[in-house]
């Protein structure tokens, strides 16, 4: 759960890492850690102070959600298939969604549409699969970090940019 009024500075400190597209179809890109599965990673404090581990698309969703909480059988779906974007919209009147909720069924029917996990190209199941979106996320990142910067990011959706690791 995340309180806009009390988790104020929390929310501002998710939101400072974040980089906005300036077209309205464009994604919100988070700048800070991406984990091996190629999402970024945001710590909270809760209850006890102890440390929790959110996914970005995760807190990102809990916050448009206002206080309500953002229970664990919902997902975070991707439109844009950019698992660092972290830009919601649950009703864009042309239909290209950036990061909604869903159920875990719905991204198993996401993922096999777009041949991830599906069977079509099993090669990229497993670890070369989760490499490659690391690999990407980190190649977006980079192509934001000193503000956005279209052609880099068109670069790096496409898979042209060559990453730097760390
Ligand atoms: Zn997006």
């Amino acid at each position: 759960m995340v309180d806009p009024v009390i988790h104020a500075a929390e929310i501002a400190r998710f939101y400072a890492q974040v980089v906005r597209g300036p077209e309205p179809d464009d994604c919100w890109i988070f700048t800070g850690p991406i984990g091996g599965d190629g999402y970024g990673r945001f710590w909270i404090r809760r209850e006890a102070g102890k440390r929790i581990m959110l996914r970005s698309n995760r807190y990102a969703l809990a916050v448009s959600l206002k206080g309500a909480p953002l229970e664990p059988w919902v997902y975070g779906l991707h439109g844009c298939d950019v698992p660092i974007c972290v830009r919601c919209s649950t009703a864009d009147e042309r239909g290209i969604k950036h990061l909604t909720e869903g159920t875990q069924r719905e991204n198993m029917e996401r993922m096999g549409r777009m041949g991830r996990g599906g069977g079509r190209r099993p090669i990229q199941r497993g670890r070369a699969g989760l490499l490659e979106r690391r690999e990407r996320s980190v190649a977006l990142r980079d192509a934001v970090r000193g503000g956005w910067d279209a052609e880099a990011v068109r670069a790096a959706l496409a898979g042209t940019a060559h990453p730097t690791l760390w």
